[in-house]
C-alpha cells in the first residue's frame, strides 16, 4: 500500500544509516530505556572492506552483508525501517524519510547521522560513466559479472587486440581497496583461469594499478609501501605511481606521468581513488548551518555535534574531525561516543578521542602489511593477523563460519566458490550508472 499523506511518529533517538557507525551507536543504545529508530536506505549492514572479495568470487554477498534487521531486531527498544532520509528540520526536531511513494515524519529528541561517503572523481564526474565503483553490494556484483564475462569472452577469442583489451584491468587508486583488488585479479588469473590445460595463460592477463601519489598505500609510507609495490610487481601487477588519469572511455584510460601522456587499452577500469561525503551531509549542513570541507564532509564539533546543535550528532565517513581517517574503527568509536552522551553515560560536550589500534591491508594470498603503533609487519604474519581481525569483525557467527570455508577454498585450494554470474545469461555488464555523484 502506498500513501501520499506523511505518517508521523515520535521516538527518542533516530539513527540514519546501517553501516559501521550506525550499528555501533544502535548496539550501545540497545537495552536502554530509550526508543531508537534506525532508518537506512539499504537493508544490509555492509562490511565494505571485503567488497573486493565479493567482486572476485571469494565470498558471497550474504557473508559480508547480513540484514540490519536480523542484527538489531531482537532488541525491544530498537525499530528498524527501510527508507532514505531526505529532510531534516533541526528546529522542529524532525526528519522525513521516504520509501517508494510513502513519506514518514519522525520526531526525535536526538539525531545521529551516519550516512557514509560515496565515490569522488576529483572534478570529473563523467569518469563514473566508464568506470566501475566498489561501494555497494550491487557495485561488487556488477563488477564480478563483468570480470567473469570478460575472461569468458576472451577465452573464446584467438590472439587479437580485442582479446588483449578484454584481459586488461586498470585499477585507479592505490589505497587499500585498489591494492587488494589488483592483487585479487592477478590471483584470479594465476590460480583460477590458468588452472587446467585449457585455461587462459596468466601472462596474457594485464593488471595495471595507477595512483597520482608517488607511493602505493600512501597512508603507510616507507617500508610498508615499498614492500607492497614490490610484492604486487612480483605477482605481475604493473604499478604506475605519480601517474594521473586524464581521460577514461569504454576502451581504456589515458594517463599523464613524467610529463608524458600514455594510453592503456582496457575494457575494465575500476575507480577506487577517492571519496566524498554522502548527499545527506549537504541536507544536514543546510538544516543546521554546519560547515563542510571540500569533500562535503561535515566539520563537526569535538563532541561530534553538528552546527552547534547539542541534540544532533554526525559520525564516520560523512564527517571531518582532526584529520581522522575515513575508516571503520573511527566510525564505530564515534558511534559509541555519541550513544554514550545520549544515554547519559558520558557528559554532554565531552570531546571524542580516537584510540588507534593500527591498520592493515592485504596484497594477495599470504602477503599483507600491518602497522600497529611503532610495529610494522609484512608478509605471512601480517596476513594471518589480517585474517584474524577480519573474522573477528564480521558480524554474525554464521557469516564467520561460512567465510572461513570460503577463504579455505580460495586461499588454500584454487576455488572461487562464488564466482558466477549474478544475472544468469548476462553478457558483459556496463559500469554502474547509478553511482552517486554529489556536487
Ligand atoms: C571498498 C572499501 C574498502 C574499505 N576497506 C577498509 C578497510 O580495510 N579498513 C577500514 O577501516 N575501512 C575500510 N573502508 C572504509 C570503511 O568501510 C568506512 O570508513 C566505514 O564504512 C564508514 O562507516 P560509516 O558508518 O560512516 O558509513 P557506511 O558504513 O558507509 O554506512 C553508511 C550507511 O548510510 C546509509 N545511507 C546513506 N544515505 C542515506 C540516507 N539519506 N538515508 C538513509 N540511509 C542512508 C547507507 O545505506 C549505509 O547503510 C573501506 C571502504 C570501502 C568502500
Amino acid at each position: 500500500m502506498t500513501t501520499t499523506q506523511p505518517v508521523r511518529i515520535d521516538v527518542d533517538v533516530v539513527i540514519v544509516g546501517s553501516g559501521f557507525g550506525a550499528l555501533a551507536a544502535a548496539q550501545k543504545l540497545a537495552g536502554t530505556d530509550l526508543g531508537v529508530l534506525v532508518v537506512s536506505k539499504t537493508t544490509e549492514h555492509l562490511f565494505q572492506p571485503l567488497l573486493y572479495q565479493v567482486a572476485t568470487g571469494v565470498l558471497a554477498p550474504g557473508e559480508i552483508a547480513p540484514p540490519i534487521r536480523s542484527i538489531l531486531g531482537r532488541h525491544k527498544n530498537i525499530d528498524v525501517r527501510l527508507g532514505e532520509v531526505i529532510d531534516v528540520d533541526a528546529d522542529a526536531k524532525t526528519v522525513t524519510y521516504r520509501w517508494g511513494d510513502a513519506r514518514t515524519v519522525v520526531g526525535y529528541r536526538y539525531l545521529v547521522a551516519a550516512t557514509g561517503a560515496s565515490q569522488s572523481y576529483f572534478g570529473h564526474p563523467e569518469f563514473a560513466e566508464n568506470t566501475f565503483a566498489l561501494k555497494t553490494i550491487d557495485d561488487a556484483l556488477t563488477l564480478r559479472d563483468h570480470i567473469l564475462a570478460n575472461f569468458e569472452l576472451a577465452h573464446a577469442l584467438p590472439s587479437s587486440a580485442e582479446r588483449d583489451e578484454l584481459l586488461s584491468f586498470v585499477v585507479v587508486g592505490a589505497g587499500a581497496t585498489g591494492v587488494e583488488l589488483a592483487g585479487q585479479i592477478r590471483e584470479l588469473a594465476r590460480r583460477y583461469f590458468d588452472s587446467g590445460s585449457g585455461g587462459i595463460p596468466a601472462d596474457d592477463v594485464r593488471v595495471v594499478l595507477v595512483d597520482g601519489a608517488p607511493d602505493v598505500l600512501p597512508v603507510y609510507g616507507g617500508k610498508l609501501s615499498e614492500y607492497t609495490a614490490r610484492t604486487l610487481r612480483r605477482a605481475g601487477v604493473d604499478v604506475r605511481t605519480a601517474a594521473v588519469v586524464t581521460a577514461v572511455d569504454d576502451e581504456g584510460v589515458e594517463l599523464h606521468a613524467d610529463g608524458r601522456a600514455a594510453r592503456i587499452p582496457a575494457r575494465t577500469v575500476v575507480w577506487s581513488a577517492g571519496v566524498e561525503a554522502s548527499g545527506f551531509a549537504g541536507v544536514l549542513a543546510a538544516a543546521t548551518g554546519c560547515a563542510q570541507d571540500r569533500a562535503g564532509r561535515l566539520l563537526v564539533g569535538d563532541d561530534l555535534t553538528v552546527g552547534g546543535h547539542a541534540d544532533v550528532f554526525a559520525i564516520g565517513d560523512m564527517t571531518s574531525l582532526g584529520g581522522l581517517p575515513g575508516q571503520s574503527p573511527v566510525a564505530m568509536q564515534q558511534g559509541r561516543h555519541a550513544a554514550c552522551i545520549i544515554a547519559g553515560k558520558t557528559a554532554r560536550g565531552t570531546a571524542f578521542r580516537y584510540l588507534d589500534k593500527g591498520s592493515m591491508a592485504t596484497i594477495d594470498r599470504f602477503h599483507a602489511v600491518a602497522s600497529v603503533g611503532p610495529v610494522k609487519l609484512t608478509g605471512v604474519v601480517a596476513w594471518m593477523m589480517w585474517l584474524a581481525v577480519h573474522l573477528l569483525y564480521l558480524v554474525g557467527f554464521r557469516n564467520r563460519y561460512v567465510a572461513v570455508l570460503s577463504w579455505f577454498g580460495s586461499f588454500v585450494g584454487k576455488n572461487r566458490p562464488h564466482f558466477h554470474l549474478a544475472v544468469p545469461g548476462a553478457q558483459v555488464a556496463e559500469p554502474a550508472e547509478s553511482v552517486e555523484v554529489s556536487a
